[in-house]
């Protein structure tokens, strides 16, 4: 029974994104061989994040399930352009560049037909279905700078080219290849502060 739980630990591990059999291993090992308090404070420190973070159902970012979301609800910021990113980790990047002070939209995803992921398994429609209520003048596409991030790009463009928004992605500057999560800020400070009208 003892060795099952082990066992179950590694496996818990190894479903972590970078974490190998081996890394599992170790990682399991090093708990077990250390004062039970390092694992019980993991444990807690997990079950405290699920209980009490949530996402929120406008811009898709982490928040708090008793407070508003601190970024749809900062009224600071500009509500006219809005700024789709793929993910959470993107919209971290972009803030800790300080280049952009309007609003997000997180997509979850990119459009991948190699990965079967489809329009509808993103936050697509909730984004035009946001555009469509809001006040927005600009929509900004940050995506990464990939094959999926650019098909992701093209489609929304598609979409909303025609209406009367302004249509920009943030400019060269980040390599073809890069995902926004691992780029520095001045990059992608650059990068936003150059973007231009969206053009296939
Ligand atoms: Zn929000």
């Amino acid at each position: 029974m003892q060795l099952e739980s082990i066992e179950r630990l590694i496996l818990a591990f190894s479903t972590l994104p970078g974490i190998g059999k081996k890394s599992a291993r170790r990682l399991t090992f090093f708990l077990l061989d250390h004062d039970p308090s390092l694992g019980k404070n993991l444990s807690e420190a997990l079950l405290g994040v699920y209980e009490s973070i949530d996402h929120c159902p406008q811009c898709g970012f982490y928040k708090t399930r008793e407070e508003p979301c601190s970024l749809c609800s900062d009224l600071h910021r500009d509500t006219a352009s809005l700024c789709v990113v793929s993910k959470i980790q993107d919209c971290i990047a972009i803030e800790s560049s300080n280049a952009f002070l309007g609003q997000y939209h997180i997509l979850g995803g990119t459009i991948s037909p190699l990965d079967g992921v489809s329009p509808k398994d993103l936050r697509i429609d909730a984004l035009f279905q946001r555009i469509a209520d809001g006040s927005f003048t600009e929509i900004v596409l940050a995506l990464d700078a990939t094959v999926d991030g650019e098909t992701t790009a093209q489609y929304l463009y598609s979409h909303l080219d025609g209406s009367d928004l302004r249509i920009t992605r943030i400019a060269a500057g980040i390599p073809f290849g890069t995902e926004l999560e691992y780029t520095d800020r001045i990059t992608i400070s650059r990068a936003l502060n150059m973007r231009r009208d969206f053009s296939r």
